[in-house]
């Protein structure tokens, strides 16, 4: 048995229940779902601002650079709210770069990360004047390097090293051990980096990890940095110095029964050893991206159809794997609530899964929940990695995307359409 049949949402302060209703902001949800149909993404800007204030609370005006992690979310109005916050991005494709742009956010503060970046990504990077590329190959130097001289510029650049600790995580979403396919292993990052030196058109200004998403404690963060410092001090040796030090992103939030990792325990802990090692001078750079956005959003959806079986009892909602694949691929817990509650109608144990034709299309198992065929349903945590892994398959429209303001709220994605979907297509002459 698991979840009770209507209580208040987990980790979520900025939906709540009001006169029998769930609420984001001061916005009723069933009336919002009704207007502008399910599957419906629902974030609140408050939420969001009040991520951005944890971070800035525990900074404290010292020198650290938040580099959203835009990949958890990427809608336009998304970026656009962390851009006049001040935020710098954190990046993984030309794609990205093109919508930090086209949302008004600052290239100087943005970083580059990803193992595969193509020629084009680079240019157009170097062309909008990021701040440094996160270099996670040999490889990737000597193109960097080679893109960067014959258009005359410079590539600032820092190694994205593999520490190899485990940051108890679910392995699909672990990044710092020595198997991964990330970064550049830690015993041969003196190397790399009197490699990068030597390399023209680099400047090299940093250093870089990212070990995990959804951490949940400080110490594998504080074990990838004493490795970090540790590198450093070998790399002032070498006569190598940096500039700033990224320790990635991966701060853990609450969707069932998990501490969230606030970011001003991290941020603590990291000050305190940055000054035991005299590094304090270093500015730092964190990339969240979960801890900014995953608890402001839930995923709005209707029971379709209502299928009590021998072995199971199956709710059939309009939301499916395409929509959020988080469950599919992680098997990741999410929250459900009604959107509206009801008295009249025992509750019972349920499966919520989606229309796609996959037995691993299901959003949520064996919750106690009142449903009747047409009830409204909300899906919590699902403002990072959601809408940003949405895709077509069974050929259905990506959902609408609402961002609610105080008591109002505006559509920042239209639903997609049909004719969205055939666009590009075409059929043999
Ligand atoms: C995904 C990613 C992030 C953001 O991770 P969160 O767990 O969402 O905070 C930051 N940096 C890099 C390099 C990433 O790949």
């Amino acid at each position: 048995m698991t979840s009770p049949v209507s209580s208040e949402p987990v980790g979520q302060p900025h939906f709540h229940y009001a006169n029998g209703q769930l609420h984001a902001e001061q916005v009723a949800l069933e009336p919002l779902a009704r207007q502008l149909d399910t599957p419906l993404y629902v974030y609140s800007r408050a939420a969001l601002q009040a991520a951005w204030t944890r971070y800035q609370d525990a900074i404290a005006g010292r020198d650290v650079l938040v580099c959203y992690g835009m990949k958890a979310n990427s809608n336009l109005a998304v970026l656009a709210e962390f851009a006049r916050l001040g935020s710098g991005f954190d990046i993984v494709s030309g794609g990205e770069l093109a919508r930090v742009l086209a949302a008004g956010g600052d290239p100087a503060r943005i970083v580059f990360s990803g193992v595969g970046k193509k020629v084009w990504e680079i240019e157009a990077a170097l062309t909008a004047g990021i701040k440094c590329f996160n270099a996670e190959s040999d490889a990737e130097l000597e193109r960097l390097s080679a893109v960067a001289t014959r258009t005359g510029q410079t590539a600032r650049v820092s190694l994205r090293v593999n520490p190899d600790v485990d940051a108890q995580t679910h392995p699909y979403i672990s990044t710092g051990l020595r198997d991964n396919k990330f970064g550049i292993a830690i015993e041969r990052a003196r190397e790399v980096y009197r490699h990068a030196v030597s390399l023209p058109g680099l400047e090299v200004v940093g250093l870089d990890c990212h070990i995990g998403s959804q951490i949940e404690s400080v110490a594998p963060y504080l074990d990838a940095l004493d490795k970090l410092l540790d590198l450093i001090d070998a790399l002032e040796t070498d006569g190598v110095q940096l500039h700033h030090l990224d320790l990635g992103g991966g701060l853990g939030i609450r969707y069932e029964d998990e501490t969230a990792l606030p970011p001003q325990a991290l941020l603590d802990g990291v000050f305190e050893r940055l000054q035991q090692r005299g590094r304090s001078h270093l500015q730092l750079v964190l990339e969240p991206g979960r801890s900014l956005v995953g608890n402001a959003g839930v995923l709005l959806t209707e029971v379709q159809y209502l299928k009590p079986t021998e072995a199971r009892n199956f709710a059939i909602i309009d939301a499916a794997m395409n929509d959020l694949i988080r469950p599919a691929l992680y098997q990741a817990w999410h929250g459900v609530l009604p959107v509206t509650p009801r008295q009249d109608e025992p509750a019972q144990t349920w499966d919520l899964v989606g229309p796609v034709c996959e037995s691993g299309d299901w959003l949520a198992r064996q919750r106690v929940l009142a449903i009747r065929q047409g009830d409204l349903l909300a899906i919590e945590s699902a403002g990072a990695y959601a809408m940003a892994m949405a895709c077509n398959y069974n050929s259905r429209n990506r959902p609408a995307e609402v961002m609610v303001d105080g008591a109002d709220f505006h559509i920042i994605r239209r639903r997609e359409t049909l004719e969205d979907q055939l666009r590009g297509e075409s059929i043999l002459p």
